[in-house]
């Protein structure tokens, strides 16, 4: 399945919850989910029932992987890797999505979501410790050091965004020099910092079916 090119809200809408998709835009009073519009589709209400075991676990996927904007191979090969890493699986998941390049220049603010982030990415306007950069789905580590090119175009895009950007979004596991317009992870992120919008236990066994 490719990528989801359609209404951006309609992913959040269906989820019942805010995946903070368009940036700044998703703490505006005029968030849908804030207005209270429900799950999209004609014939929801009939449909209502409660939700098997399953269906809550797939919810749970659907929701981490749409916050993260990834299709749905991508996303289980992130988990395929997680899986053969040493530790908890569902934390060693959350910390691979929060470490993949996109979601990085996303916290550090140079692009105001993770959605613009993976364009600017893809444009080439990013470096990892001084060389080009273009795939957002790469996963970085501990000291790598990410910065936006010395372009103007480049420069202004993220200027912008740092000035629109939400302390919530910058986290205290990446320390950014504003002025060099570069950033650095100083640690891998734990659990708590992450703060997921999932429980990913749900999500280790729905896999694990
Ligand atoms: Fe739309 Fe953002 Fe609200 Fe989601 S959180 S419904 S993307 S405005």
């Amino acid at each position: 399945m490719g990528r989801y090119t359609g209404p951006v809200c309609r992913q959040c809408r269906r989820e019942g919850q805010k995946l903070f998709l368009k940036g700044e835009r998703c703490y505006r009073a005029k968030c849908p989910i804030d207005q209270g519009t429900g799950i999209p589709g004609m014939h929801v209400a009939r449909r209502a029932r409660k939700m098997s075991e399953y269906g809550e676990q797939l919810r749970q996927k659907q929701s981490l992987r749409r916050q993260y904007g990834m299709g749905e191979l991508q996303f289980h090969r992130f988990f395929t890797e997680a899986l053969r890493r040493k530790g908890v699986t569902g934390e060693i998941l959350l910390q691979l999505l929060e470490l993949r390049l996109d979601n990085v220049v996303y916290r550090l603010g140079f692009a105001p979501s993770r959605r613009a982030a993976r364009q600017y990415v893809l444009h080439g306007h990013i470096t990892v410790n001084g060389r080009k950069a273009a795939v957002p789905s790469m996963v970085l580590s501990q000291g790598d050091v990410v910065a936006v090119k010395d372009k103007a175009k480049s420069r202004d895009f993220a200027t912008k965004s740092l000035d629109a950007a939400t302390k919530a979004q910058m986290p205290a596991w990446i320390n950014l020099d504003r002025t060099a317009f570069k950033g650095e992870i100083v640690e891998i992120p734990t659990r708590e910092q992450i703060a997921p919008i999932v429980d990913e236990q749900a999500i280790v066994e729905l896999y694990s079916r």
